[in-house]
């Protein structure tokens, strides 16, 4: 899994780490935009959410990625995304518990807020994404402090979190990744 605030670059290093490890990347964010495009009922209902840069609620959230993931079988999967507060992590606990599957490891992105800020209103611009607006942009990071950022410790406390500095160049920063995923491996 790879967790982080927004901007932190949690889409860029999980596409970087599915592809080196072969196995699909499962990004809620990209997810609930392809509903928004395609105009499905889900995306109709969400497109408010997302322009806003509010959260889903946890039940339809935890419903659409155990959905997914039990569709990877034991196959594997990067985690992008999700769980965002504590109620989807214990969801996800329940989900392990059940199907025997346990996460190997839980890749945080540390980035000081004013490089994130930084970061959003540059992707706001260059991506197209209406959801890095300044107004959005600053409600994300809001909403990350209070439900999302708390979670490094719950996974800290499980003993599986690799505190990774997201501030370096991308490529350093999935090289990191891996060397931290194959020391966690062997200990
Ligand atoms: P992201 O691309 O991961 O920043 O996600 C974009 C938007 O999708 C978020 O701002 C939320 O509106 C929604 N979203 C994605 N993942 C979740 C989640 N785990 N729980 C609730 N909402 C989510």
């Amino acid at each position: 899994m790879v967790l982080g605030p927004p901007g932190a670059g949690k889409s860029t290093q999980a596409e970087n780490l599915a592809r080196l490890l072969a196995v699909p990347h499962v990004s809620t964010g990209n997810l609930l935009r392809r509903e928004v495009a395609e105009g499905t009922p889900l995306g109709r209902r969400v497109a408010p959410l997302l322009a806003k840069g509010e959260l889903l609620a946890d039940d339809l959230i935890v419903e659409i990625v155990l959905a997914r993931l039990g569709e990877m079988g034991r196959s594997g999967f990067v985690l992008d995304g999700f769980p965002r507060t504590q109620a989807q992590a214990e969801a996800l606990e329940r989900w392990e518990r059940s199907t025997g599957l346990a996460l190997d490891a839980v890749v945080w992105l540390e980035v000081a807020r004013p490089e994130l800020v930084r970061r959003l209103t540059e992707r706001g611009r260059s991506q197209d994404r209406p959801d890095d607006t300044s107004e959005t942009v600053r409600r994300r990071l809001e909403l990350d402090a209070e439900l999302t950022s708390p979670l490094k410790d719950f996974y800290r406390a499980r003993g599986i979190l690799l505190d990774i500095d997201g501030s370096l160049p991308e490529p350093d920063v999935t090289e990191l990744i891996l060397e931290r995923l194959r020391g966690a491996r062997r200990s």
